[in-house]
């Protein structure tokens, strides 16, 4: 199954599209909430989860008049904030909340915005259901792709990731028989040209400065060693049911294509426009329709130039090592993840060095034996299992 099949989008109802934001404080979820403001009149926002910043959760409650919210983590079950809820609303508290407020019956859309594995669990239950899954959590299909990809239903998950967003929309009305490739754009992140010792003395506060997007600050450093690259192109391979190979990276340092498909005919047809994930968010909610935004456009006259190159997966270990996770599949796209969340939380606290990220992720990746994926459980050890390990070497150097 891929997310190709033609179909009308699974929870369009005849009134308003009732959106459950999971990770609402973020990058992606507080511009899900700006989405929802600038289109109240077509959606309704009925659930909000944050992990830790309560007050910000309950600002949002309060504007939204939203029913439900969950806190996962619950440390924060006692936060004064919370006192600020609106009375009419319900407030669940712990890592199962994302996954009760999805699937509540009055949800039409999920928008998954948790960041790491922790996505999982609400993205597999979302699938369990009629809803629609808005999928921002690239880890959920790095991790679970196997489990998820048989339960998608026509019309169900529409990718919010820009890159995936936009193939998805180059292949809107093509056959899926006649693609060639899938031309996968990356901006280079901060550190383009650089050799590897220059790496090596990289700070976090150079790696958080990207180029072209604002993000959260795990995804930001993924993207400066291009591993947010290498969970994209195996993304893709589930998404779209095909193999690492058909997945060309190429780097594209405006961040103005946003990726493009390849047909066998030698035709390309690629998705532009600015850098604001306001736009696929919002497609996301809309599809197969298009809604007007505020995100800025983009003015062909004065863009200047489009630049390419190709990727430096020497430089950029990360980028071999998803390959070869993404190649091997199983459980070790699992492993590689979690060693990754590992060492960015390292490296972001002052930790390890930045070369010192693909160097944990690949001997915990060597240190692993692959099976099959059989089920979350499994998943979840595994993810267990790659976390205590990478943080035994960070500790061990
Ligand atoms: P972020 O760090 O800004 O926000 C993460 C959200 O998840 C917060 O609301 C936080 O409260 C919540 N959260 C954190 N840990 C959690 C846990 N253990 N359980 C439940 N909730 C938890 O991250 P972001 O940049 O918004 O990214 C969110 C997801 O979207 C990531 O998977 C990322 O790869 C993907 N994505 C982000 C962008 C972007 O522009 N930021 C673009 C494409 C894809
Ligand atoms: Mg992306």
């Amino acid at each position: 199954m891929s997310v190709l099949a033609p179909s009308h989008p699974l929870g369009a109802p005849a009134g308003r599209l009732r959106v459950a934001i999971l990770g609402c404080t973020g990058s992606i979820g507080t511009q899900a909430l700006d989405v929802c403001r600038q289109h109240a009149d077509r959606l309704e926002v009925v659930a909000l989860t944050a992990h830790a910043r309560t007050a910000e959760l309950v600002a949002a409650a309060r504007e939204f008049g939203v029913a439900r919210v969950g806190v996962t983590d619950p440390a924060h079950a006692h936060d004064a904030a919370l006192a600020d809820l609106p009375e009419h609303t319900t407030c669940l508290i712990g890592p199962d909340a994302a996954v009760e407020l999805a699937c509540a019956e009055d949800v039409d859309c999920v928008l998954v915005a948790i960041v790491g594995a922790a996505g999982l669990a609400a993205s597999a239950a979302v699938l369990e259901t009629d809803k629609r899954l808005a999928l921002a959590n690239k880890e959920s299909l790095v991790v679970g792709g196997d489990l998820l990809m048989p339960r998608v239903r026509p019309g169900q998950l529409i990718p919010v990731d820009s890159e995936h967003a936009a193939i998805f929309q180059c292949y809107q009305g093509e056959s899926a028989a006649q693609a060639h490739a899938i031309w996968l754009t990356c901006s280079g992140g901060p550190f383009f040209g650089r050799t590897r010792e220059d790496l090596s003395r990289v700070t976090p506060a150079e790696a958080l400065a990207h180029p072209t997007w604002n993000m959260g600050a795990k995804i930001t450093i993924d993207s400066a060693t291009l591993m947010n690259k290498g969970l994209e192109r195996i993304e893709a391979m589930h998404l779209f049911g095909v193999d690492m190979e058909f997945i060309r990276i190429v780097i594209q340092r405006q961040s103005k294509i946003h990726s493009m498909v390849e047909y066998d005919d030698g035709s390309v047809i690629a998705h532009l426009g600015a850098s604001d994930m306001r736009i696929p968010i919002q497609y996301a909610f809309s599809y197969p329709d298009r809604w007007s935004t505020p995100a800025p456009r983009v003015d062909f006259r004065t863009l200047g130039s489009l630049d390419f190159a190709a990727p430096d997966a020497e430089t950029f270990r990360c980028l071999a090592l998803a390959e070869q996770a993404g190649r091997t599949r199983g459980t070790l796209p699992c492993v590689m993840n979690a060693a990754n969340e590992v060492a960015v939380s390292a490296f972001l606290a002052g930790a390890c060095s930045f070369t010192d990220i693909d160097a944990i992720v690949e001997r915990c990746m060597d240190a692993h034996t692959v099976e099959p994926v059989q089920s979350l459980e499994q998943l979840a050890d595994v993810d267990a299992w790659a976390r205590r390990t990478a943080e035994h070497m960070l500790a061990a150097r």
